[in-house]
């Protein structure tokens, strides 16, 4: 830990957690996380490939496909690489839990227009009140006879749960857990001030309504259409999710935390995409026997079940793709043992008001490097042997590692690791940066371990060849 701090500057700490901040107060839906991913891939000299399309792959170049416009899979082909090869792939997930908007939101009680949300992912609700929300998500358009798929993000405050006052339930500080159908319905306006601003009162029920229009409070459709430049009538259908307008930012008195909405997991996803894009653009590349992956998948906080989750079929339809070849039709089943894949998504830090939470040898702190998790029921992937790789890779890289396992008598997370372990049949390790208040609207980390996990990422792509032909396992 003394030698990371040591040897790396202020200056360039702070370097990498502005570009992560940029990252992710633009990555607020998981769309939009795709979005930011699929520009600075192009600008680092990445080409889009579609699913639908056929691929010329080539040695040396780089690539991504998109899934949903909510997954993306990027991937470098190391200059020596052939079908057979292994890959090597950093795997992480694009989105958090959050509040979204009700296909049918109109909701109108005692004089104030209100939206309906659903819960989505396993979130800490108590923290969505009294913060200034917005949405952002995509929208299906009418343009002409085509349907066509559009991204908004609103970018002020238009939606607020309020608390309850104290007086009203002075119980509150005992033990505050709403009810997920009736306290989290957000406020989009006063009927009075809406009368005012359009001379009519909302009016008609969600419940009937028969077109996009009618379903939804008169002032979001507006506030939607105004954003993308379209009539009302053109929005067909859309997903959106309420988001913090408060942006993250540097916290505490020496500016070594961060205090950010979804650093679970655009953490990982930030660090997994910087770590490729650096990565590829050195002169490593063209040395490689591998491909350089990042899987950044949507859905994981639900399970990962769905075309664009981790559980999918995507990832092993693409590796098949790319280790095809007509003279040998096993490559993609030689090329599994040789792969290696990283389930990046964060850790919890120990809490100093809590630490009884944390299995006593086990406390991952702040500044002390990414989190290795281990759980022999399985819950993450990491075996003896990806966790020695990983040691390896670190400690010519003089980045630190903590290991995590919980207590026996805790509940246990899992990652997408697991699955894809499953799925795939390739040695995983599980591990991600420490932070705390995980599924809070508003979580909390230290500025140190961005740049220590990117820097084990690009040490991972550059060095995993040579200690992968170092590892004697059978
Ligand atoms: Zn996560």
């Amino acid at each position: 830990m003394q030698s990371f701090i040591m040897k790396t500057s202020k200056e360039a700490v702070h370097a990498a957690v502005k570009e992560f901040l940029t990252f992710v107060n633009r990555g607020v839906s998981p769309y939009h996380v795709v979005e930011e991913c699929k520009t600075r891939l192009l600008n680092a000299g990445f080409t889009e490939l579609k699913e639908s399309e056929h691929w010329d792959i080539k040695p040396a170049n780089k690539y991504f496909v998109t899934r949903n416009y909510s997954t993306v899979i990027a991937f470098a082909v190391g200059g020596q690489y052939k079908p057979g090869n292994g890959f090597s792939i950093i795997g992480a997930h694009t989105d958090s839990p959050c509040l979204r908007v009700k296909p049918r939101s109109k909701k109108t009680r005692l004089g104030c227009l209100q939206v309906g949300v659903e819960c989505y992912g396993g979130g800490i609700w108590n923290t969505w009140f009294d913060r200034d929300l917005t949405v952002a998500g995509r929208v299906m358009v009418k343009s002409g006879d085509k349907l066509v798929h559009r991204l908004v993000h609103v970018q002020r405050p238009i939606l607020r749960i309020p608390h309850l006052a104290i007086h009203l339930q002075r119980d509150i500080n005992d033990s505050f857990g709403p009810n997920k159908e009736n306290h989290l319905v957000p406020f989009l306006a006063t009927a009075v001030q809406e009368e005012l601003e359009t001379g009519s009162a909302a009016s008609g029920d969600a419940c009937n309504a028969e077109s996009t229009q009618e379903k939804h409070h008169p002032a979001l459709i507006r506030l939607l259409s105004r954003e993308l430049g379209v009539e009302p009538a053109a929005l067909l259908d859309f997903e959106l999710c309420l988001a913090d307008t408060q942006p993250g930012t540097l916290g505490g008195v020496y500016e070594e935390f961060i205090f950010s909405p979804r650093l679970d997991n655009l953490h990982s996803c930030f660090c997994a995409l910087t770590a490729l894009i650096d990565s590829s653009t050195s002169n490593s590349l063209a040395a490689d026997p591998t491909i350089r992956m990042i899987t950044l998948y949507d859905n994981e906080e639900v399970g990962s079940e769905s075309a664009q989750g981790a559980q999918s079929n995507l990832t092993e339809l693409i590796l098949r793709r790319l280790a095809s070849t007509s003279d040998n039709l096993t490559a993609f089943q030689e090329a599994m043992p040789l792969s290696f894949m990283i389930s990046a998504d964060m850790a919890h830090a120990v809490h100093p008001n809590y630490q009884e939470k944390h299995e006593e040898n086990h406390r991952p702190a702040f500044h002390k490097g990414p989190v290795i998790k281990f759980n022999s029921n399985q819950r993450y992937a990491t075996t003896a042997v990806t966790a020695c790789v990983m040691r390896e890779v670190a400690g010519k890289v003089d980045v630190p590692l903590q290991d995590v396992m919980v207590r026996n008598d805790s509940p246990c997370g899992t990652t997408i690791g697991p699955i894809l372990a499953a799925r795939l049949g390739i040695p995983v390790l599980d591990i991600g940066a420490p932070q705390l208040a995980m599924h809070s609207i508003r979580e909390m980390c230290c500025t140190s371990g961005v740049l220590q996990t990117t820097t084990l990422f690009k040490g991972f792509f550059e060095l995993f060849p040579s200690v992968r032909s170092r590892l004697v396992v059978d």
